[in-house]
């Protein structure tokens, strides 16, 4: 199987709450998304574009196992994600998606290496394994020498390339991220993607952005609009549809 199927996804939400819309027939909602269907591969980039509120995050935290579709599947190397518990749905997140927020989320007590091992920790990986594995990914980024700095003592560059360091350092099968070089000037922008790049290569990478430098990265650009899939298009092939 393709690494990620997605078949006539949908999400839509409900707006208000339930105490004030209890009474009522109708409650509004927005359809985020509507009955998107692509399939990922193994080793592919995909950029996902499409103005703001077309449904990007929501494409990208349904595919990440982050939240669950109103309708249709999501199925990771065959496994039909709905399957599983909430504690394995967890689980294969730990081990097989790695995640970079547009925000980082690093946490300002620990150390970039911290910050870089903790996935590891959630896994029960070793402390001594730990800190190898995790000084092994910073210096893969370039950051061999800032291994010890707290977040507050990193540029907004090195806070992403800890951010990126820690979403690889399990070795995902699938990394998301959104808008990962959202703060960045160009010229970072275009050295924290190339490492990015070069460090998750035998992993299917979904990056949603609205940065044409970082779309020029991908094999193929999935478009967006108004919840629905507008354009697929890959680079090499050069076939486009809708
Ligand atoms: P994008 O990432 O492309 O900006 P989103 O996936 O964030 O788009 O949003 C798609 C649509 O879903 C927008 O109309 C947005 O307002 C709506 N939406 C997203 N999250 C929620 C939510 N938690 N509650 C209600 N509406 C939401
Ligand atoms: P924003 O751009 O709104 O700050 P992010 O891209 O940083 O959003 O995060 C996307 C979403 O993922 C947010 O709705 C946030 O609540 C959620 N999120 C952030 N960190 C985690 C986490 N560690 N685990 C699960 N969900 C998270």
């Amino acid at each position: 199987p393709p690494l990620i199927e997605c078949q006539n996804l949908t999400r839509s939400y409900t707006l208000g709450t339930q105490r004030m819309l209890s009474r009522s027939a109708e409650r509004p909602t927005v359809t985020a998304l509507d009955t998107i269907s692509i399939s990922i591969d193994r080793g592919e980039v995909v950029g996902l574009s499409g103005p703001s509120g077309s449904g990007k995050s929501t494409l990208l935290h349904l595919i990440a196992g982050l939240d669950t579709p109103t309708s249709g599947t999501v199925t990771f190397d065959g496994t039909d994600l709905k399957t599983l518990s909430g504690r394995r749905r967890t689980k294969h997140r730990l081990e097989n998606v790695g995640i970079v927020f547009q925000h980082f989320h690093l946490l300002d007590a620990l150390s970039a290496r911290g910050n870089v091992a903790l996935p590891l920790v959630e896994l029960g990986i070793k402390k001594r394994d730990r800190r190898v594995r995790a000084k092994e990914l910073l210096e893969a980024v370039g950051l061999g020498d800032r291994i010890t700095h707290k977040p507050a003592q990193l540029s907004g560059g090195e806070q992403q390339r800890v951010a990126i360091a820690r979403a690889l350092v399990t070795n995902p099968r699938l990394v998301i991220a959104d808008e990962p070089t959202g703060e960045l000037d160009t010229e970072t922008g275009a050295q924290v993607l190339d490492r990015f790049k070069s460090v998750a290569e035998d992993t299917a990478i979904v990056l949603a952005t609205h940065d044409p430098e970082t779309l020029a990265i991908a094999d193929r650009v999935i478009s967006l609009r108004d919840g629905k899939l507008v354009a697929d298009t890959s680079k090499s092939a050069d076939i486009s549809e809708s």
